[in-house]
């Protein structure tokens, strides 16, 4: 076969990641497609892979990627006649305390808003799905009946199959060997000719960090990307588990012990144990041990003593295990990015090119890859909200040494639970406020907000500061006497968060004003103001929210969340016209908020700004001899100024607001604040999910301005069904998490987006995204937490706290 020498989307890998992209992209008739494998198909780490396909993921958007591929590989043979080897046997998680249980209980409800149906087990119904199982130590556990094991190397050749028979091409035994850009097109260069194309996709497996470097020319980062070592064995053939299959003519169901930290399933008549050991392995992280240019088909050497306490334990749970020798082991490579996920969408920083790789669990999430990088190729946009997955979350402070230790981090604690107040210890303090001394010696506890150190609670002295304690799903903890204290310091006087991190753009040249016109629904601030502005994409769903300050016809300084760095520049740089220019200045300026009705009082010692101007104000001050900007906004809800500082002069200016008495206080306490206020966050309130109407931001659309932004004709024609609202929650021990189920009357009407609990109107307050039959204020509603039903009630339009601004506008 001769290679095309042109192509409208190039896929450089035929794992199974490439090649359901390439089967998508044909299915939605894109057949102009070209996936180049170097090898053979399955060359990487599919072919190794024990093809453990589960749904259950703590995270709502990967659960939602695993229920629809899972539910493509169940008819993908008889679609595209290539018989698979599936055996949906389901599985049994296995909990060892309560609080897993509390994780399952809330797995269980995410999958069954969804659409899945699992089931929590009492330590008996475990054992009637496995009986060869211990259980008397356990609390009890989960059935997914739609868990099983695929053959990873069919499943790949049936989308293969597909995607050829559609026409696109598949050349396999052709590395691409490097790209280059040529007139707004890319080529991709292989050693049997070059393809021209409009978009790349690296989907090069554990070797996407060094395809990744051909695009560094472009604007290309480093992929933070980790080859770990994973291993699983095979028994000999165990006579009791061939008994029990032809007595029920089926195999057994896989059995996932997570607090130990291993699978087991049955694999013809033998058992396939599969640890995540805490001792784990990183491989070709040296310079004397750099990955090969081809390991193709390979395996590294087996390495069974580092499974060793593991063996032991799962002996004890299912002594069978131990009744025959090893058969096999299979110890092969796979990518870790720093978190675990998958990467997978635009690759930061390069035009028309996309990032599919880093995946750990590649063959049960393979099928909703291929769905969601086809989306973003084919739209620029993808059906469902994939932020957990976007590559942008990691921005420039990835290094090998932090891809490192957080990889190692990540697959020792692979079933770990995520507790929503715990902070995940490796590679801490990537980047530091210059401030970051006095917050500690505040009694700071840190948290990471894109690599940024800032401060979640100050501890006092004998506050339980352990990371032992935060290992809870409750909302109180040591922290909760502080969260309060703080909020009552910021209610009635005055206090100071140092927001470093705050991702800052700064917009300019003849233009600007209308080219941003034409990029938000609404409309600008005028000169010496600031308000919010929003970016929807083509469906009106919103992309993204930034505060806007202008300081000339055509001058503005955006600033959004530190997480959304990446995103909001490449929103911002998207067809940046010639003449306007833009750039990031979030490493150059640093914020504080200062805010409490005593801020007034205190900024007037300090600083000689003109502290009578308005709300959404803005103006240059001197504050301890330093120039900084003051802007009139508190996310905290009380008459309150952003202190903008250059950089080198926070400490001074820092200083001076704390020797001048504000309060520090930390991210918990502006959580619970501004949850009062109805102010939403980015990616849990603010998603791609919904559009603006959905969203309640009808004030800042304005669909009669002649400007056609992105999704102005999809909002012009919408009827939205559904509406984010602010509720009241019956005050149970632990807060709404993201997703949990909204009923009324015991049906399904929405979801809950973020919560918290509010310290001045002394009431815990989810926002919560609900189907129009329930928006009415005052409707009775209940809210799935964590397995139990809480009470809520829907707030009308106004926040809870301080309805009419007048704090904010004091
Ligand atoms: C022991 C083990 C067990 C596992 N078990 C499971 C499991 O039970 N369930 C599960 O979901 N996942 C499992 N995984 C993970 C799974 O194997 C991977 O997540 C998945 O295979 C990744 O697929 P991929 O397409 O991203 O990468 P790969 O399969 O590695 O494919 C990448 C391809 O890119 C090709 N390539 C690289 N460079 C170039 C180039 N320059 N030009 C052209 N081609 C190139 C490679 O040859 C390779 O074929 C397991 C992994 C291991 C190691």
């Amino acid at each position: 076969m001769s290679l095309p020498t042109t192509a409208r989307v190039v896929i450089i890998g035929g794992g199974v990641i490439g090649v359901s992209t390439l089967y998508h992209l044909a299915k939605a008739g894109w057949t102009d497609c070209v996936l180049l494998e170097k090898n053979e198909l399955t060359a990487g780490s599919t072919w190794h892979a024990a093809g453990n396909c589960p749904n259950f993921s703590t995270n709502y958007g990967v659960m939602n990627m695993q229920r629809y591929g899972l539910a493509l590989y169940r008819d993908l043979g008889k679609e595209v006649d290539y018989p698979i080897n599936y055996h949906v046997t389901g599985a049994v998680r296995l909990a060892h305390t309560d609080k897993r249980m509390m994780e399952f209980e809330r797995v269980r409800g995410m999958a069954a808003h969804m659409g899945l149906q699992m089931d929590m087990c009492t330590p008996e119904e475990l054992q009637a799905h496995f009986p060869f199982m211990e259980t008397h130590d356990l609390a009890g556990g989960l059935w997914d009946p739609l868990d099983g094991d695929i053959d990873p190397a069919q499943v790949t050749q049936a989308l293969a199959k597909g995607a050829r028979a559609l026409g696109a091409t598949i050349a396999r035994f052709t590395p691409a060997t490097g790209v280059r850009r040529e007139n707004g097109e890319w080529v991709v260069e292989t050693e049997k000719g070059e393809i021209r194309c409009d978009y790349v996709v690296n989907a090069a497996g554990y070797y996407a960090a060094r395809v990744g470097e051909w695009f560094a020319p472009f604007g290309g980062r480093k992929v933070p990307l980790t080859v770990m070592s994973h291993q699983y064995f095979l028994t000999e053939a165990i006579p009791e588990v061939e008994a029990w299959t032809r007595k029920h003519g089926r195999k057994l169901p896989m059995v996932r012990d997570v607090d130990t930290s291993y699978y087991l399933r049955q694999d013809t008549f033998s058992l396939n144990l599969g640890p995540y050991e805490r001792n784990c392995q990183a491989a070709w992280i040296t310079p004397d041990d750099a990955m090969p240019e081809d390991f193709s088909f390979q395996l590294y050497p087996d390495d069974l003593d580092r499974l060793e306490p593991y063996i032991m334990d799962a002996m004890e749970r299912v002594p069978l295990l131990g009744s025959k020798g090893v058969s096999r082991n299979i110890n092969g490579p796979i990518p870790y990015a720093p978190d675990g996920l998958p990467m997978v969408g635009p690759m930061p920083g390069v035009p028309n090119a996309f990032e599919a790789h880093s995946f750990t669990f590649g063959i049960a999430q393979g099928g909703g890859a291929g769905k969601i990088m086809s989306e973003w190729i084919m739209h620029g946009y993808t059906e469902w909200d994939m932020w957990a997955i976007d590559p942008r979350r990691y921005t420039d402070y990835t290094d090998p040494q932090y891809n490192l230790g957080k990889a190692l981090e990540t697959y020792g604690h692979e079933y770990a639970m995520h507790f929503p107040h715990h902070e995940w210890p490796a590679e801490r303090n990537r980047k530091l406020s210059p401030n970051h001394d006095r917050l500690i010696s505040d009694g700071g506890q840190m948290g990471a907000y894109n690599g940024w150190e800032r401060a979640n609670w100050f501890a006092k002295s004998g506050d339980d500061t352990s990371e032992e304690a935060t290992l809870t799903w409750d909302r109180n903890g040591p922290w909760v006497d502080r969260v309060r204290e703080e909020v009552l310091a910021v209610r009635d006087g005055v206090g100071v968060i140092d927001l470093c991190g705050f991702s800052r753009f700064e917009v300019s040249g003849a233009g600007a004003a209308e080219w941003l016109r034409g990029k938000i629904a609404g409309g600008l601030p005028k000169i010496g103001r600031m308000n919010l502005v929003y970016f929807p994409d083509a469906r009106g769903h919103v992309l993204t929210e930034m505060s806007c300050m202008r300081q000339g016809e055509d001058q503005f300084t955006l600033m959004t969340a530190a997480l959304a760095q990446w995103h909001d520049f490449e929103v911002l740089s998207k067809d940046l016209p010639l003449g306007i220019s833009l750039s990031d200045k979030t490493k150059d300026v640093t914020a504080m908020l200062v805010t409490g009705p005593k801020s007034r009082d205190l900024l007037a010692t300090i600083c000689d700004a003109d502290l009578t101007a308005g709300w959404l104000s803005h103006q240059t001050a001197t504050l301890a001899g330093k120039t900084v900007i003051l802007a009139r906004v508190s996310f905290a809800g009380e008459l309150g100024w952003e202190i903008h500082a250059a950089t080198p002069d926070a400490v001074p200016v820092y200083d001076a607001i704390r020797g001048a008495g504000a309060t520090p206080f930390g991210m918990y306490a502006l959580n619970s604040m501004r949850i009062e206020k109805g102010y939403l966050t980015w990616k849990g309130d603010l998603s791609t999910d919904y559009s603006l109407l959905e969203t309640n931001l009808a004030r800042f659309v304005r669909l009669d301005k002649p400007q056609d932004f992105p999704g102005k004709s999809a909002l012009q024609t919408a009827t939205p069904t559904k509406r984010l609202m602010t509720l009241t929650v019956e005050t149970g021990e632990q807060d709404a998490p993201y997703m949990a189920a909204v009923f009324k009357d015991g049906k399904r009407v929405g979801e809950v987006t973020s919560a918290a609990y509010g310290y001045r109107v002394e009431a815990a307050i989810a926002m919560a995204m609900l189907n129009s039959e329930a928006t009415t204020p005052g409707t009775a509603l209940q809210i799935e937490v964590y397995g139990k039903l809480l009470n809520a009630t829907v707030q009308g339009d106004a926040p809870l706290w301080d309805p009419e601004n007048l704090r904010l506008r004091a």
